[in-house]
């Protein structure tokens, strides 16, 4: 049986897994902050987590999987300053920052079904989950690692020996990062907000009651209060894109930590960018964001390609988007599909060998590009059509291509007589059933064994 081996954040290095507990493998992915849709970038990170999770499958263990939506909390200038970017979204759309949040999670799970993304376990709102997060602030204050400043309550990060060990920066790096935006009621440049008290004399759309006064809570505290809450004591792995590297996950550590006194989680996975063109950040606060329904489904091309071209860069290497790398993504898809259609509908045994050299390239450190060379030389080899169909269905468990679909009957139905109506030489029966079939969605192409059927 092949190891799997993972880079893990924490200790900058290749490492053999192994769960902390059972065979139950405890995994907590940092969601969308439901104020705007996702773009394409955000997606390329969603699409890493649902590849890693698929080769745990693979491997057997069982994943239980937490997603959070951050409905509240996560502030324009990620500097404990700015507005929330729920509230601004409020205000920009004109409509309430509870409709606004269900409105783009709606949006978010369609843009997860269209990539083949699976569901997580559990999905869990920041607002469902206030009393946890006060909960987890009232521990750190009983252990005094908190303060009190004119605009909210604040984690004190120097009280934290170890701050430090995800992003491997030392602290005077770390602090200056912080340092963009000041807050002069800080203790340290890195110290960041648990609570927030809702403005002098303005009401905000989302606030609760606390023992500190009114206000929400923090970005940082709801990952570290649901993640705890759902997933201990399988806080195996905790993923996000590298952004998340130096402040969002090295604040969740720090008051997770200090709050229960041991370990967070055991591995650290982050997914590198989706960049425009000259290595710039995809980002929703500049102009130049995508989204899967403007890039991909409005121009008629299946989601499905821009998985495939995910698939083919490891996912800790930035990738560049462009409209050629997206056309070569869909013609490598449809190519793909095309051969396993060919194959015919006959499903025979597992080729064993490669299943073994698939699982070991994807149990090195989820290479997913290698994985599909795997595929490609098994379906050129000398196995049968029925045993290569066998081999590729199982390997597509991982690669989510929905390689192989199923025609539904009455589209079968109308190939056969179009079949019929060619063999008879009835070119414009045959011509105006293949337009029939196109029409509903499908390509018909003809093979020396007859044709083949696949979605467009
Ligand atoms: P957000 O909704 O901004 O909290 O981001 C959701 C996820 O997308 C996080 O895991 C981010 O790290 C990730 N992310 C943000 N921008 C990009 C990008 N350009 N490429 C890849 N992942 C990204
Ligand atoms: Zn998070």
């Amino acid at each position: 049986m092949s190891e799997l081996f993972l880079y893990n954040t924490l200790s900058r290095e290749l490492e053999k897994f192994i769960p902390l507990k059972t065979d139950l493998v405890g995994l907590y992915t940092c969601g969308p902050t439901v104020y705007n849709f996702a773009h394409i970038g955000n997606l390329r990170t969603y699409l890493f987590e649902d590849i890693l999770k698929r080769v745990l499958v693979y491997n057997g263990y069982t994943v239980q999987h937490v997603m959070n939506i951050t409905d509240v909390g996560h502030l324009a200038g990620d500097t404990d300053n700015g507005e929330d970017k729920m509230e601004e979204g409020s205000k920009r759309e004109g409509r309430s920052a509870w409709d606004l949040a269900e409105f783009y999670t709606a949006a978010f799970k369609k843009d997860l079904i269209n990539l083949n993304i699976i569901e997580p376990t559990i999905w869990c709102k920041a607002t469902d989950n206030v009393p946890e997060q006060i909960e987890l602030i009232k521990t750190l204050e009983t252990r005094g690692y908190t303060y009190l400043t004119p605009d909210g309550v604040y984690f004190d990060t120097a009280k934290f020996p170890e701050y430090n060990k995800l992003s491997h920066l030392n602290l005077d790096e770390l602090r200056e990062g912080a340092r963009v935006a000041k807050n002069e009621a800080k203790r340290n440049a890195t110290d960041f907000a648990l609570w927030k008290f809702s403005p002098v004399g303005a009401k905000r759309q989302m606030e609760w009651e606390s023992p500190w006064g009114v206000g929400f809570p923090g970005w940082h505290i709801e990952c570290s209060a649901m993640s705890l809450k759902y997933l201990s004591p399988n806080l195996d792995l905790h993923c996000g894109g590298i952004d998340h590297i130096n402040v969002h996950h090295t604040n969740e550590i720090a008051q997770s930590e200090a709050a229960t006194g041991r370990p967070f989680f055991k591995y650290w996975l982050h997914g590198a960018f989706l960049n425009i063109a000259g290595g710039k950040k995809m980002a929703k606060s500049d102009g130049n964001f995508l989204t899967l329904d403007n890039a991909f489904i409005k121009k008629g091309i299946n989601p499905l390609a821009y998985r495939y071209a995910i698939l083919n860069v490891h996912y800790r290497k930035p990738m560049e988007y462009s409209k050629e790398i997206i056309k070569n993504a869909e013609n490598g898809w449809d190519h793909l599909r095309h051969q396993v259609n060919d194959l015919g509908t006959e499903v025979g045994k597992i080729g064993k060998e490669y299943k073994y050299k698939f699982l070991e390239t994807i149990n090195n450190d989820l290479n997913l590009p290698q994985a599909l060379a795997v595929a490609s030389e098994m379906l050129k080899s000398k196995l049968s059509d029925a045993d290569k169909l066998a081999t590729v269905l199982d390997f597509d468990l991982v690669l989510g291509l929905e390689l192989a679909e199923k025609i539904p009957a009455e589209i079968m139905a109308l190939a056969e007589e179009r079949e019929e109506a060619r063999i008879a030489k009835d070119w414009s029966r045959s011509d105006e059933l293949r337009q029939i079939i196109e029409d509903q969605g499908y390509l018909l192409k003809d093979g020396p064994n007859g044709f083949t059927l696949m979605k467009k």
